[in-house]
């Protein structure tokens, strides 16, 4: 007999634990308030145009390919990636410039030509660091379970010596400026932060990994725009006899004692269930769905939030795939965002060309380009400053107009504030990552895939373990699947 799941969100942990656990023989259904799949990794039409409104690039694509081989395909058969040529851009307001590329060396390479050798030679150790961080932190902290002191001190003095390679003991900043002591490289480094929505100036050191994970291992596009491995994952979950239920908002998961047994929709139909896969954020389990009676979990501080927008752009024939341009002081835009809690004055701008990177043809004579500023997660009491997303929206765009990246007539075709992110994803405050790692305990602090109050009830999304981003995201859907699976027993 199989067992009944019901998975409440169908962004990519949601898709990931769905397909998993379908594949193990269980009839799954997925509940998403949403229209569609993707969550986060959404889309938006135009004028006959279609854009992804989310993510833009792709890392660890081997994470997609081991769970499409999990059901009897693979992300080759399903996907084309695409390879940017440059990686990445960086500009800074002072003229200085540097495109980075697929393999460490041409980046190392492209570094010494911009910034002299020492500069290069700085890079290739701060990569060096970085590759020992990721290859110590992969298999035990990343793809494993959730991390806790016990667990560390059961697995003996070789797990205890990887947890040292980790560096977590300093900052990510402190990390970065011992090794790094070229200005340009190291707003580069510190960047990667905001990749995970944190802090460097306290992020744990091990974050640096998000450097070697892009410049070591890679970033693609996907051919077509990043919503078609949403498709994609779908349509192998459909395959394998996933059952979507859109437009379904989930009001509260239900117990019969100490057990999850299903969940209450919004329109108070109630489903009943074997297990619980929670997609949405930790923040709206804690907050909404728990069952009355069920002590509730801390929640953890949110990640950064972001001003984002898609312009129909102006094609430029000298335009990269992606371009970040840096403003003239970087640090100041983590004091504004977490010790003023308030937009940043020069928002470093980030632009996505989604012909370049992901192929997509847009209009006539123009191409959606999506942008993007850094910006802090929306207050507790939900007291937001629309005023102060519009002015951090317009101070984006006028510097990409200021640098010739963008067109004053380039038009905003599509646009979305921390306050609509917070708003279409519950109890999230905007956070495009789940938690922030904003203290050297946050991977111990971050919830597991299986939820301590309650049996039968499993976490899979960028609010859990290991974090956020799509690679991890489908990583945490595995480990909710694995640990499903041994709660449900055999079908
Ligand atoms: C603008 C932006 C840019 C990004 N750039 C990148 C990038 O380049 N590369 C990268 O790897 N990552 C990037 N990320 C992060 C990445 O998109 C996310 O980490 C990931 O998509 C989150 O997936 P998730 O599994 O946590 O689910 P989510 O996407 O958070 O989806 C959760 C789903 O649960 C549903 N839900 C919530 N509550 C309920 C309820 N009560 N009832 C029913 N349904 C509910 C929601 O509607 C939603 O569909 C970016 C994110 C954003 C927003």
């Amino acid at each position: 007999m199989s067992k009944q799941v019901v998975v409440i969100g169908a962004g990519i942990g949601g898709l990931a634990a769905a397909i998993r656990l379908a594949d193990a023989g269980h009839a799954v259904t997925v509940f998403d308030a949403l229209p569609r799949a993707g969550g986060k990794a959404g889309i938006a039409e135009h004028d006959g145009v279609t854009f992804d409104t989310g993510p833009s690039l792709l890392t660890m694509p081997e994470v997609f390919d081991d769970l499409f081989r999990a059901a009897g395909t693979s992300l080759a058969e399903q996907v084309r990636l695409v390879d940017p040529v440059p990686a990445f851009r960086y500009l800074w307001p002072d003229g200085a410039a540097v495109d980075l590329h697929r393999t460490p060396e041409a980046s190392v390479t492209a570094v010494s030509a911009a910034f002299g050798s020492k500069a290069g030679a700085e890079f290739e150790r701060y990569l060096a660091y970085t590759k020992g961080i990721w290859e110590a932190a992969n298999g035990t902290f990343v793809s494993g379970p959730a991390p806790s002191v016990g667990r560390l001190l059961r697995m003996g003095p070789a797990t205890l010596a990887k947890f040292t390679k980790i560096d977590p003991m300093r900052s990510m900043k402190r990390a970065v400026e011992s090794l790094v002591s070229e200005p340009h490289l190291r707003d580069i480094c510190l960047r990667y932060a905001t990749y995970n929505g944190s802090d460097p100036r306290v992020a744990p050191a091990t974050l640096n990994c998000i450097a070697w994970v892009e410049l070591g291992l890679g970033g693609w596009g996907i051919e077509g725009g990043l919503y078609a491995l949403i498709a994609a994952l779908e349509q192998t979950a459909k395959r394998l006899g996933v059952v979507f239920a859109y437009g379904e908002a989930v009001a509260r998961i239900t117990r019969t004692g100490g057990r999850a047994d299903g969940l209450v929709l919004r329109g108070g139909v109630s489903v009943a269930a074997d297990a619980v896969v929670v997609n949405a954020d930790a923040a709206h389990l804690t907050r909404a769905l728990l069952p009355e009676g069920i002590k509730p979990s801390s929640i953890l501080p949110p990640s950064t939030s972001g001003m984002t927008a898609v312009l129909r752009a102006a094609r430029q024939p000298e335009r990269a795939p992606h371009t970040v341009l840096f403003p003239a002081d970087y640090g100041r835009e983590f004091s504004d965002m977490f010790d003023r809690d308030r937009p940043p004055e020069e928002p470093t701008l980030y632009l996505c060309s989604q012909s370049l990177a992901h192929g997509r043809s847009g209009w006539a004579a123009e191409e959606p380009v999506f942008a993007m500023a850094n910006a802090p997660a929306e207050p507790l009491d939900g007291a937001t400053d629309a005023d102060g997303w519009v002015a951090l929206e317009a101070r984006m765009l006028k510097r990409g107009v200021d640098a010739g990246l963008l067109h004053a007539t380039d038009a905003v075709v599509w646009r979305r504030s921390p306050r609509e992110l917070a708003a279409t994803f519950p109890d999230t405050r905007g956070a495009l990552y789940g938690a922030a790692s904003n203290d050297r305990f946050a991977a111990f602090r971050r919830p597991a895939n299986s939820a301590p109050q309650l049996d039968g009830l499993f976490l899979a999304s960028g609010s859990a373990h290991p974090g956020g981003g799509l690679p991890l995201c489908a990583l945490s859907g595995r480990r909710a699947a694995i640990e499903a699976a041994s709660y449900l027993g055999q079908p």
